[in-house]
């Protein structure tokens, strides 16, 4: 049986031309393109009202958690700080309730970008609002180069399961200007960057099977990189669920 994976779907709020102006939802390809290269069934999970996740959580078997807009700081109880960007707090209740939906019936996450950001503040976590609040930043996270290439170096602990993923010092792309600040006590560090910055995250319940990281691999499937990998090492870990 091939997993179905949900993946929580984004929707374009301001009117595109090429859609004739109608509203969207959507995810990026890249996504379903690294669900169905690791031969799993991608299904896009609209916005919704919250009370409706249990009944998508039951459907699937693995939760994918996109990259995106900011995340509401509200979420932590803190005021927005000037440097925030847009912000989408529909998305961020419903993506909360598929969460908890989630780890309540202890099915596997894969947490991209903004995903590994909310997941961290679902479970009690903090973030930099912006990166410039981080005393130590001095690496570029919102980089100038094109998506398929990598913008800087990631450290991975030598011990954690995305170092059975991924090889040690890779380069990633950097598409962030919030990181998360304070880690949830469900999670451990896996991989940071030169200037400290989290980059990865994993559950510390070995029964909770959570990769998280705050690259975009779905944006470098198509180079010579073993991003393809982290989303075979989903599907199988959804296999097992
Ligand atoms: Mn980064």
């Amino acid at each position: 049986m091939k997993p179905i994976i949900g993946i929580a779907g984004n929707i374009l709020t301001k009117h595109a031309e090429v859609f004739h102006d109608n509203l969207v939802t959507y995810t990026p390809q890249g996504f379903v393109d690294g669900v169905q290269n690791a031969q799993g069934i991608p299904l896009v999970l609209p916005i919704g009202d919250p009370e409706t996740a249990k009944t998508y959580v039951n459907q699937i078997d693995g939760l994918l958690l996109a990259g995106g807009q900011d995340i509401s700081p509200f979420l932590y109880n803190e005021e927005p700080s000037i440097k925030i960007q847009e912000t989408e707090p529909k998305r961020d209740y419903f993506e909360k309730a598929l969460i908890i939906e989630t780890l309540k019936q202890k099915k596997p996450i894969f947490a991209i970008c903004r995903g590994i950001q909310l997941l961290n503040v679902v479970e009690g976590g903090t973030l930099y609002q912006d990166l410039s609040d981080y005393p130590d930043w001095h690496i570029q996270h919102l980089q100038a180069s094109i998506p398929s290439v990598g913008g800087h170096s990631i450290t991975i602990d030598a011990g954690s399961h995305l170092a059975s993923i991924l090889p040690d010092n890779y380069h990633v792309n950097s598409y962030h200007h919030q990181a998360v600040k304070k880690l949830a006590d469900s999670f451990v560090a896996t991989a940071w960057s030169k200037d400290g910055i989290i980059e990865a995250y994993e559950s510390r319940d070995p029964a909770q099977s959570i990769v998280a990281v705050q690259w975009h691999p779905e944006l470098m499937l198509n180079e010579d990189t073993p991003m393809q990998a982290l989303f075979d090492d989903f599907i199988q870990r959804s296999k097992k669920a």
